[in-house]
């Protein structure tokens, strides 16, 4: 894609998200509440299934461009945590589903009449440790039964279908513990009451995050994704794209933080000239800038290798820690560079501020990204 379809794709999400003002993030902030309305205009406008191929009903553009989306609804304000999933967890079922499955569910994904944005991998006892999980699937004839917890599973209240990671073979049968298990389309909406509920868990973001329970849970056998025992080995590669995505959303927000820093240093007058006339002030706001644009250039770069179908899991973790550290920093540096109001809601820095901390943690921590940078890239001896 050329350089003046993306800043025209760019110009218009900007122009959507100025549709909703920052009282209406704040709202949904302070009651929690879900920010339909957002998503729905995002959808409306396709922008949601930007990666779904066209001959499935997408607009088929690759990871740069809804890197570029997604980076503009953060660094409008807004907070697109709310759907970004949408975009990329339909990428197992594009890249491993069989063609019945791609035919039933991408088209109608693609058309916003189904939502897959929820994706149920971490459970309570196994943390990072995916291969410990354990919820498991056992065959029944044409059905699955699966029994087992998840938690975090965001946006499990505002889906359709679930992607989910189950052990299908226990550990110990297994060569490696990376076998052995499986990735489901679970129909949410079906399975409610009947093996399936949810439990929000309240957090300092509005993420609409939560507890799964999986109780007996029928899963037509139809419904598992590829092969058997290779769920782990198809959700990684789209873990990838994700990392990419979320460094994206971190440059929005750094952009965000950085705008608005550079404003009030400029405007707010203390001892009788602008703050941002002290090179104490400055100084943070260019050093901020500086670790944006050196995060955004590996978010670039990921998502090319990624786009050209070469390996990316390098590129991708190190733009999605990089991105995240930046965004802290800018998060930081607003916050101090507006003293006492970057406190109140009405400026939204707290907001952001406490949006933008998530990408530490999710969706893979900083330790296990440098884990993964020693071990595998490095060659240093596995940590754990
Ligand atoms: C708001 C939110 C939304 C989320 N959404 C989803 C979702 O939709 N779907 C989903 O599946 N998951 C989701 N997650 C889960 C997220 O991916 C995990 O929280 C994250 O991967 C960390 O796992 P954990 O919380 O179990 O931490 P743990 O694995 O318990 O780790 C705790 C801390 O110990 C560190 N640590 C652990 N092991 C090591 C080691 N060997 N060496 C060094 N340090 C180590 C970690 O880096 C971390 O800082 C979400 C989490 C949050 C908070």
């Amino acid at each position: 894609m050329d350089n003046n379809a993306l800043t025209e794709i760019r110009e218009a999400v900007s122009r959507l998200c100025a549709t909703f003002p920052p009282e209406y993030w704040r709202e949904t902030d302070r009651e929690r509440r879900y920010p339909a309305e957002f998503v729905r205009a995002l959808t409306e406008a396709g922008y949601l299934s930007c990666l779904i191929p066209e001959e499935y009903g997408g607009s088929g553009l690759g990871l740069t461009a809804a890197a570029a989306i997604l980076e503009e609804i953060q660094a409008s304000g807004a907070n697109g945590a709310a759907c970004h999933a949408q975009m990329y967890i339909m990428g197992t079922l594009l890249r491993h589903g069989s063609p019945a499955q791609k035919l039933k569910y991408l088209p109608a994904i693609a058309a916003g009449r189904l939502r897959l944005q929820a994706f149920g991998v971490t459970e309570p006892t196994a943390g990072t440790d995916t291969t410990s999980i354990r919820t498991v699937a056992v065959r029944r004839g044409d059905k699955y039964l699966v029994n087992g917890q998840k938690v975090w599973t965001s946006r499990a209240e505002h889906s359709d279908l679930m992607l989910l990671l189950a052990r299908t073979t226990p550990r110990e049968q297994v060569k490696k513990r990376t076998e052995g298990m499986s990735v489901f389309l679970v129909d949410m909406k079906a399975a409610l009451g009947r093996g399936l509920s949810i439990r929000p868990i309240r957090t300092m973001i509005n993420h609409a995050t939560t507890e799964v329970f999986l109780e007996d849970l029928e899963v037509p056998a139809e419904n598992l994704i590829g092969e058997e025992g290779k769920g782990f080995r198809y959700i990684l590669d789209g873990m990838n794209a994700e990392r990419i995505l979320i460094g994206a959303e971190c440059i929005g927000d750094a952009r965000w933080f950085i705008a608005r820093a550079t404003q009030y240093a400029r405007e707010r007058s203390v001892f009788g000239r602008p703050i941002g006339q002290n090179q104490g002030v400055q100084f943070p706001i260019a050093r901020a800038y500086m670790a944006s644009e050196a995060a955004a250039l590996m978010v670039a770069r990921a998502a090319a290798l990624y786009e050209s179908g070469a390996p990316a899991g390098k590129e991708a973790n190190m733009a999605k820690q990089l991105a995240a550290e930046a965004s802290w920093q800018a998060a930081d540096m607003c916050l101090q560079t507006h003293g006492g109001y970057g406190f109140a809601e009405e400026y939204d820095i707290e907001r952001k501020f406490r949006e933008t901390r998530l990408y530490q943690i999710a969706p893979i921590s900083t330790n296990l990204v440098l884990s993964y940078l020693a071990e595998h890239v490095l060659g240093l001896p596995r940590s754990y």
